[in-house]
């Protein structure tokens, strides 16, 4: 599609020159979407090159009103050196413009700034660990909206932003400063030049590590859980602690993956939860940890599984640590509820069951959709609504002490202690509503989980 009738770029840049100090830059990006291979700087310098020949020709060929016009904007307003000198040979006068119209700020060109620019970042971001970068700038709108400007009253359609331009050059010159590729997909570090205030802003983007975590005592809540009285600041129910649970799965893990990654924050991602008193066994629940600013990406991750399992001997344990992305710590709780989890639980029945009617359970329960409404025990956290699960396999055994042993084959998402004890009406079919008894569980251990896939960076 022709967009506008072609107009060539001489004519345009002359008659630019004729109303503007244009340095060799800006005169070149408004024709920045002509011809490749080159730079913008070029561009500007090539065009007024061939316009001073142009002048030359003129003054030579005995036009000399029209080569002096053409000579004094291109010495003035172009700020071009070889035309200086040709003036002054000529003995043609001409102003001395050093301002461009379109990238002054401060006193002087932004573009000129970029060396200094590249020596703060390079400064800034010794201490951290990054193999891509990318930079950018934000703009000055009262710049930017000068360029339009003068784009909309000269109907220029082959120029970029100076934004644009600024942001290659800088990326340009970065990248060699700093020996390292920009990246503009998933850059480790996000380095943004703000032009009006003349400062750097960096941004390391996120960490995640993936492992999966065995929990091997009861009593421990998977994330830090706050005092309710005081909400963390101390108080006297909690003994100053401004905690309800001492410890938490996700601080016996992400702390000391923030320590070694030397990070200001840590999130704990996992493929669901398991209950407070519950265990947490098998091969482990899948988890990633998200570690906010780390100045250190390349840890040493064996080292850091012994820290952690050191530190948390006999409570948590971790295997498999190893680096993911960000799309999977998003994925894990989606997954979660696809999951199939293996529980064990200890039983208490009100009317201990005959064998008969263990085995009558059994096959009620198995491969078989339960509706399950949301616990009441959860009500406060969860969306209140009725959920269809899946019960893969269910088996039972009476127990020594008159408790009753079973194992749950479930889907992800299962609230097994209410498929145990119906929850009131709330989970059906369950565990009691066949037994036609009250039935408790006392004793929850998840004995493993198998994913819907098990390669995490698929
Ligand atoms: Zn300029
Ligand atoms: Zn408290």
């Amino acid at each position: 599609m022709g967009d506008s009738q072609m107009r060539d770029p001489l004519e345009v840049a002359d008659q630019l020159l004729s109303q503007y100090p244009l340095c060799d830059q800006c005169l070149g990006r408004q024709f920045a979407w002509l011809s490749t291979g080159t730079s913008n700087r070029e561009r500007g310098r090539s065009i007024k090159l061939l316009l001073s020949m142009k002048a030359d020709e003129l003054l030579k060929s005995g036009e000399r009103e029209s080569g002096v016009r053409l000579l004094t904007n291109l010495a003035g307003n172009g700020m071009f050196e070889p035309a200086r000198i040709l003036a002054s040979k000529n003995g043609i006068e001409h102003d001395t413009v050093e301002k461009c119209y379109l990238c002054f700020v401060n006193g002087e060109s932004i573009f000129d700034r970029i060396p200094a620019i590249v020596g703060r970042i390079v400064e800034e971001t010794r201490d951290i660990e990054f193999d891509t970068f990318l930079v950018g700038c934000t703009p000055i709108p009262s710049v930017a909206e000068r360029e339009d400007e003068l784009r909309a009253r000269h109907g220029l359609l082959r120029g970029e932003p100076l934004r644009g331009d600024l942001n290659r050059e800088l990326g340009k010159q970065a990248q060699r400063a700093l020996g390292r590729e920009a990246n503009f997909e998933r850059p480790e570090l996000v380095i943004v030049y703000d032009m009006a205030l003349d400062s750097l802003n960096l941004q390391i983007n996120p960490l995640f590590v993936y492992g999966c975590y065995r929990k091997l005592v009861r009593g421990i809540p998977q994330s830090r859980w706050d005092c309710t009285a005081c909400r963390g600041k101390g108080c006297e129910s909690c003994g100053g602690t401004g905690r309800r649970y001492p410890d938490s799965v996700s601080e016996y893990v992400g702390i000391p993956v923030q320590t070694a990654a030397n990070g200001s924050r840590f999130k704990f991602h996992a493929a669901g939860r398991e209950d407070i008193d519950a265990l947490m066994l098998g091969g482990g629940r899948p988890f990633v940890v998200e570690i906010s600013e780390p100045r250190i990406r390349s840890l040493d991750l064996d080292t850091v599984t012994q820290t952690i399992n050191q530190q948390a001997a006999g409570k948590v344990e971790v295997s498999d640590l190893q680096y993911t992305e960000r799309e999977y710590a998003q994925r894990l709780k989606h997954e979660a509820s696809h999951n199939i989890k293996e529980y064990l639980a200890l039983i208490r029945v009100d009317e201990i069951p005959t064998d008969e009617a263990l085995r009558e359970a059994e096959t009620g329960l198995s491969g078989v959709e339960i509706n399950q409404r949301t616990p009441t025990r959860v009500s406060h956290r969860r969306r209140d609504l009725v959920r269809k699960k899946w019960v893969y396999e269910v088996q039972l055994t009476s127990t020594d002490n008159g408790l009753i042993q079973g194992t749950f084959k479930v889907q992800g998402g299962t609230y097994v202690k209410e498929l145990i004890s119906g929850d009131n009406g709330r989970t059906t079919p369950s565990l009691s509503e066949i037994l036609h008894s009250g039935c408790v569980c006392v004793e929850l251990t998840v004995l493993s989980i198998h994913g819907p896939e098990t390669d995490h960076n698929a």
